[in-house]
């Protein structure tokens, strides 16, 4: 059932696609995603706990048979045309996500015959909460419903990641495509990064909010630091593998194996290590306490994730930690942490529909005193995964 929100992000698209394009043939929308727990656990082939959310992009699209394809950015209000044979990288940074699946679907053998699109939405872009997945496995899905290309969900959601790894340059794993493409309302993706093996988990609480709060801190140091942090975990598997001959990565390492090595690690090294041995058996915890309703257990795994990001992974800033120790005072928040790779981007709290106006309250209050800034607040519900609309 659509929410009378998605029907006015839709009406929207819809229109602007008359206006520039004529009839639309297909109206996909796809949403963003958030991430309970399971933080820089998934390249190191451990868990993560995801979910479509009712944050979207929609995109009207029409097949064409001449080989033109023409894109308008609604939100941006910009436009662009290129012919399939010369799919260039384009100087506006928003097609490329187009072009880069467009390019991967010719890279498959697959023929398409030129596609018209408008798209636009609500997802905060380079927010953390996936705008980008939004948007290309939105253009992806609806270029396999017009030209019928036999994609299953995962086959597009590797397909936009390859297009992101690929066209657009962002070392992204693939969580965030297959939490917008495979959504479900109302539950969280328990993924298993090594086999891509997953399990719906219930969300099962109507009293209970997903909100974000956005630090708008934008992640100059993300980049050169994700590195460092790979680096770290791959020299500890590196020690450990050569001690267990099972260990391919962090996934495979219990913290007794860990602390048995500890002083052969450097003490940086290990606190990263630890981080991500203790995060993963997290994510586990939290999937069982999912099935006894226990959501207060739950609350309290995130708030020990995002301890262990702050303090061992150090992946944390000060905007982020005022919003979780300002969250964490709230009656009737049931944990809150740092969400995405870190150094900016939301934090994801877990509150009771009675807390929502304090939460409201205190959290813009906190927004003004501690980070001097106006607030900005997401509550989310989860929802199905990408889908052609009415
Ligand atoms: P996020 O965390 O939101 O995924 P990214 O930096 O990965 O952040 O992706 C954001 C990019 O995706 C934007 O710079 C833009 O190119 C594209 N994008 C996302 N949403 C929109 C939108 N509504 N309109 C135009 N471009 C968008
Ligand atoms: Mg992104």
């Amino acid at each position: 059932m659509m929410t009378t929100m998605a029907k006015v992000g839709a009406a929207r698209i819809r229109e602007s696609f008359l206006e520039h394009f004529g009839e639309p043939e297909l109206i996909v929308r796809g949403p963003g995603r958030v991430n309970l727990i399971g933080e820089h656990t998934d390249y190191n082939l451990g868990f993560v706990l995801p979910a479509a959310v009712d944050k979207a992009i929609w995109l009207a699209m029409s097949p064409r048979a001449d080989g033109r394809c023409r894109f308008h950015s609604v939100d941006l209000n910009e436009s662009c045309e290129v012919d399939l044979k010369d799919l260039a990288r384009s100087e506006h940074h928003w097609a490329n996500y187009l072009l880069g699946v467009i390019t991967e679907f010719l890279a498959d053998g697959r023929s398409l015959g030129g596609v018209d699109c408008a798209f636009g939405g609500d997802v905060p872009i380079g927010s953390g909460m996936s705008s980008s997945a939004a948007l290309e496995c939105g253009f992806a899905f609806g270029l396999n419903e017009l030209f019928d290309l036999g994609y299953d969900r995962l086959a597009l959601a590797r397909l936009g990641q390859r297009a992101e790894n690929r066209y657009v340059g962002v070392a992204c794993g693939i969580m965030d495509q297959f939490a917008s493409l495979l959504g479900r309302e109302g539950r969280l993706i328990r993924l298993d990064c090594r086999d891509l093996s997953f399990e719906y988990a219930p969300f099962e609480r109507s009293d209970l909010r997903v909100v974000l709060c956005d630090s708008r801190v934008r992640r100059t140091l993300a980049g050169s630091e994700y590195n460092v942090r790979r680096t770290q975990c791959e020299t500890g598997v590196a020690l450990l593998a050569g001690q267990y001959p099972g260990v391919k990565s962090l996934r495979d390492v219990t913290p007794a194996m860990l602390q048995a090595h500890r002083k052969e690690l450097n003490p940086v090294v290990f606190r990263r290590c630890d981080y991500v041995v203790r995060e993963n058996g997290r994510v586990l915890e939290a999937c069982e306490a999912l099935g006894r309703s226990d959501f207060e257990a739950f609350g309290a795994l995130m708030n020990a994730s995002h301890d262990g990001l702050r303090d061992d992974y150090e992946v944390s800033c000060a905007e982020l930690d005022i919003l979780v120790n300002g969250a964490r005072t709230i009656p009737g928040v049931l944990g809150s942490r740092m969400m995405g790779a870190g150094f900016g981007g939301c934090t994801i709290s877990l509150v009771e529909e009675g807390a929502l106006t304090d939460f409201s309250v205190c959290m813009a209050d906190i927004y003004r005193k501690g980070l001097g800034t106006e607030p900005r607040i997401h509550e989310c519900r989860l929802t199905g995964g990408t889908a052609s609309v009415e």
